[in-house]
């Protein structure tokens, strides 16, 4: 993401930059390309035991605006058969306002058409660069209807299951978030545009650190991210207002219900390794009611109050 577009991406959000001098280039995003995988994979390393925060320093890089994709003019969805003009500038400027289009278009009809009406979810997914969280090679199918891979066998979630899970938490001004499962760090911005505070903690340390060097590249400045085994949550900082895991769990962990703030909420998907329904648990005071949401399918919850590591026994 160049210099303009975060430019243009502040003017309509709330998020101020951190470091005025900074001007976080797209190459802040040399992610591995990885593998073609539509469905959610298998996570199979080492879990963290223990807490801890990652810190990263945003590299800045001075220079050209335009990323890999766009310089290349190899988009065949984003370019098309357009005039392309006839420097870098124009042809940057097209760009910008075709992954705008291509947001617009992913709200329309991947989002609201599937029945989120919330205007305050819709408005944010129209304005966060999905693009950003992915591999370069990536980019061109950043506002496609799936989710796709981040490295680690991991993926960033389909837009509509993001935008569906932040409706159901109906996250509110005010509110501490917990996130269990950065991954590439795109729910985590959405929370945050929503939210007064979130801490997301993700159990492989290079999807956290390249998570946190984006967020920061977008000036994201309310967000910490954490490494850990996420299934115990993180006492430290509870009671939380609102908690969201993006990973599928094999029952809803007591360790999640147990810090959730009086009137706080969790979501959660929950069920087997191949098919959850998403949770959504109240808390009253000492009440807990919840209620079943849509089906979905995500990677699994590896951790003490998840799945184990390599694997569901008995499959
Ligand atoms: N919402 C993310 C996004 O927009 O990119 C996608 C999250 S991905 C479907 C699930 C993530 O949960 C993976 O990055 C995975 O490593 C992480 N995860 C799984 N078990 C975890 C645990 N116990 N603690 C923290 N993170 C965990």
């Amino acid at each position: 993401m160049d210099a303009e577009e975060i430019l243009n991406f502040l003017q309509h959000s709330k998020f101020s930059i951190q470091h005025p001098d900074h001007q976080p280039q797209q190459s802040v995003l040399n992610l591995h390309t990885g593998h073609r995988q539509t469905a959610c994979m298998r996570n199979i390393s080492a879990p963290q035991r223990s807490h801890k925060t990652v810190s990263f320093p945003v590299r800045a890089q001075a220079g050209g605006v335009v990323d890999g994709f766009e310089r290349n003019g190899c988009g065949r969805r984003f370019c098309g058969t357009r005039f392309v003009g006839s420097g870098i500038g124009m042809d940057y400027k097209l760009n910008v306002m075709e992954r705008q289009d291509a947001r617009e278009r992913m709200v329309a009809k991947q989002i609201a058409a599937r029945g989120v009406t919330d205007s305050r979810v819709l408005a944010v997914m129209r304005e966060v660069p999905r693009h950003v969280f992915v591999a370069v090679g990536l980019q061109p199918e950043a506002y496609e209807d799936r989710p796709l891979p981040i490295g680690e066998g991991q993926t960033i979630s389909q837009p509509y299951m993001v935008a569906a899970m932040t409706a159901a938490l109906e996250p509110r001004d005010s509110d501490h978030i917990l996130e269990i499962g950065t991954g590439s760090g795109y729910q985590t911005a959405i929370l945050a545009r929503l939210a007064r505070s979130v801490v997301s903690v993700e159990r492989h340390p290079r999807l956290a650190n390249r998570a946190e060097q984006v967020l920061a590249s977008l000036g994201i400045t309310n967000v910490r991210v954490t490494l850990g085994d996420g299934s115990r949550g993180l006492p430290a900082e509870a009671p939380y207002d609102r908690i969201l895991v993006t990973a599928g769990a094999p029952a809803v962990p007591e360790t999640l219900t147990d810090q959730l703030a009086d009137g706080g909420r969790l979501v959660i998907p929950v069920g087997s390794e191949g098919y959850q329904r998403l949770m959504i648990i109240d808390r009253r005071g000492d009440r807990l009611s919840d209620r079943e949401g849509e089906g979905c399918v995500f990677v699994p919850l590896i951790g003490q109050h998840g799945w184990p590591e390599g694997g569901v026994p008995g499959l």
